[in-house]
């Protein structure tokens, strides 16, 4: 997958770069508005990153030129301008994701991630974990070359939070997801979540605690879960 990186930012232009690199995305990165406009005509990248301060005007005229011309094309906004404020005025002016710097690179990763299995279709993608793989079109899981079988609702559960990996998913979210509930169904979701982790085992679904349950793409040290 081919990304544009618009950053005029040596150090952080480079460290997200190499970090792309490394996972296997073709990275184009420029550092000026003009360079951006050239690229994105002559490069047709499927991914966008994109500073707002930059060294030959604002990244937000840009943004408006992409949601003219390309309204099909994610972009993630990378800016140290993290007011309530500016976050609203980049994603309504059509930006996928904002993220406010300094960010852990990990974050970035994740959420181009998130974001590339969101706009190019996951028909026939199977979406891995450490191991842990879904296939969407069959509903097939298993861990590394063992099946695993499991109910209707905890492949709910499963597909869900692989869907949105690094994201906490409330419990009620999750209740409305899978059981469609009206009533209290709390006693369900802790059910068949057990039921899930009994079947993939430890080290995938992280608690948090008061508030639901997440799939980290980079595990963290948990002292619960
Ligand atoms: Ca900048």
């Amino acid at each position: 997958m081919k990304i544009l990186l618009i950053e005029d930012d040596l150090d952080l232009g480079n460290g997200v770069r190499i970090a792309l690199t490394d996972q296997g995305f073709e990275v184009i990165w420029v550092r000026r508005n003009e360079d951006a406009l050239h690229q994105i005509d002559a490069c047709e990248p499927e991914l966008i990153l994109l500073d707002l301060g930059l060294p030959d005007g604002d990244g937000m005229s840009l943004m408006a030129f992409l949601r003219q011309q390309h309204k099909g094309l994610p972009v993630i906004i990378l800016t140290a301008r993290g007011t309530l404020q500016d976050r609203l005025c980049g994603l309504n002016a059509g930006a996928d994701d904002y993220l406010v710097k300094p960010f852990i690179l990990a974050e970035l990763l994740a959420r181009v991630k998130a974001l590339a299995r969101r706009s190019y279709g996951f028909e026939n993608e199977a979406i891995e974990i450490r191991g842990l793989s879904l296939h969407l079109p069959t509903r097939r899981v298993t861990i590394g070359a063992r099946n695993v079988d499991l109910t209707a609702s905890e492949y709910a559960l499963l597909e869900i939070l692989l869907l949105r990996t690094d994201r906490v998913l409330t419990r009620r979210f999750l209740e409305e997801r899978v059981f469609g509930s009206k009533e209290n169904m709390s006693n369900a979701l802790d059910v068949h979540m057990g039921n899930l982790r009994r079947k993939i085992g430890d080290g995938y679904v992280r608690t948090v605690r008061g508030v639901g349950y997440v799939i980290d793409t980079v595990p963290i040290h948990k002292g619960e879960g």
